[in-house]
């Protein structure tokens, strides 16, 4: 994928990511308010949990979108940022935000 073609896919990603987020938070604001007055909390809390982990991976998400886009602009977009190599076209495609090439993802994976 070259930068040209990328950059509008990461502004879309980016654009419904930022609306996910928001939706988000509204949630949680809604369930704090409403919390004290039900019996059920337990059940509240857990699904909290859930949709604070998806606020945070988000958050985390959004961050690579605009790691990668700083690197169109940098001209260094699909290289990997660990050992310089090509990223594979389709991993590219797959996660247009990735920084790293197949063999640097694994690697630093948790064994
Ligand atoms: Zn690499």
């Amino acid at each position: 994928m070259k930068p040209e073609e990328a950059r509008p896919v990461l502004e879309k990603l980016k654009e419904e990511l930022l609306a996910r987020v928001a939706r988000t938070h509204r949630h949680i604001h809604q369930r704090e308010e409403i919390s004290a007055d039900f019996a059920e909390q337990n059940i509240e809390r857990s699904n909290d949990e859930v949709v604070a982990q998806l606020d945070a991976e988000g958050r985390e998400e959004l961050a690579s979108i605009n790691k990668a886009l700083a690197r169109i602009d940098e001209d260094e977009y699909g290289n990997c940022v660990r050992c310089g190599n090509k990223i594979n076209e389709e991993r590219l495609k797959a996660i247009p935000y990735t920084a790293l090439c197949i063999n640097c993802a694994k690697a630093s994976e948790p064994a």
